[in-house]
């Protein structure tokens, strides 16, 4: 069975349904064909670049093996956004050679950065692994009990100190606490106001340099948290924080029910990271790992 079926029915309605009506009625490629693919291909939130991109390279396949019925095209369209999904294929998380490994989530407010902390902590609990959180977002309204919520939930301890701390603090205390105790994986929450985009960078800069010279080779991923529903502007996120937060992998979380999972194309093409993990729900268990294969397959099969 596969793990993005239900999560993605949705977004295989906004782009496979319309791709195959469009087939059926229009039978032949030609112009008006290519248009129509590149109204619903942006209508479902592919990205206007990615799809432009897109086009050219089904034009140019349609013309190398000559094709012409729109038939013949539905194969040819999934290889290519395997191809872009592709890309940068690297789902695993990378974890430290030896000791503790530690993983920092960024991402702005309510995209779901708590929540896939605590799933995660599940995973990783479920493989006999020992593992710690530390309530970095120390700004955020509820966001220390929130962790703690998931703490319990899980069954693992939470670092935190009061709502307003210096984050950078909080996360010398976690790194300290998860050095004692010998833990396998540290999972560090992170604040995620975007009102002041400097000091928020600043903010996690000084968060690296204190992870960084407790334990050398940490962080071992800095994961960007994007939410599936809110579409292009999850693309503007990733540019805005891909670029400048050392960003090493991209979680894409409430694909459950949206139509705009084909964000995640656009996200892959335009920024030289991996997918690492999806959300699918609110629960514990719905948190998967990425594979390019299986999401297209979802999607076309
Ligand atoms: P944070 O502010 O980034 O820490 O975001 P939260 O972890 O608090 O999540 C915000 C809301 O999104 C909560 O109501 C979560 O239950 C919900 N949420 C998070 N991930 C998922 C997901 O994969 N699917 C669904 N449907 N909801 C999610």
């Amino acid at each position: 069975t596969n793990i993005f079926k239900d999560g993605l029915a949705k977004t295989r309605t906004a782009i496979v349904e319309k791709v195959e009506e469009l087939i059926t009625r229009r039978k032949k490629i030609d112009e008006a064909f290519f248009e129509e693919l590149e109204e619903i291909l942006i209508g479902a939130d592919v990205g206007v670049n990615t799809v432009m991109q897109l086009i050219d390279d089904l034009r140019a396949e349609v013309k190398a093996r000559k094709i012409e019925d729109a038939s013949d095209l539905q194969p040819v369209l999934s290889e290519k956004l395997v191809e872009i999904l592709k890309g940068v294929d690297d789902p695993e998380l990378h974890m430290a050679e030896s000791g503790m490994t530690v993983i920092l989530f960024v991402g702005v407010n309510g995209v779901g950065k708590t929540t896939t902390i605590g799933k995660l902590a599940h995973k990783f609990k479920s493989e006999g692994k020992s593992v710690l959180l530390a309530a970095g977002d120390t700004f955020r309204a509820g966001a220390i009990e929130q962790l703690e919520v998931w703490g319990q939930r899980v069954g693992v301890d939470v670092i935190k100190q009061s709502a307003g701390a210096d984050p950078a603090a909080v996360m010398y205390d976690a790194v300290q606490a998860a050095k004692q105790r010998s833990v396998d994986v540290l999972l560090c929450d992170t604040a995620g106001r975007l009102q002041n985009k400097t000091n928020l960078m600043d903010e996690l800069n000084k968060i690296f340099r204190v992870i960084q010279r407790e334990v050398p080779t940490a962080p071992h991923e800095v994961l960007l948290v994007l939410d599936a529903t809110t579409g292009q502007n999850a693309l503007s996120q990733a540019k805005l924080f891909g670029e400048k937060s050392g960003v090493t992998g991209l979680v894409l979380t409430k694909l459950d029910g949206t139509a705009k999972g084909g964000i995640i194309i656009a996200i892959r093409n335009e920024l030289n990271l991996p997918v690492k993990l999806v959300g699918l729900g609110e629960k514990m268990d719905d948190l998967q790992q990425f594979d390019s294969d299986q999401f297209v397959h979802a999607l076309f099969a």
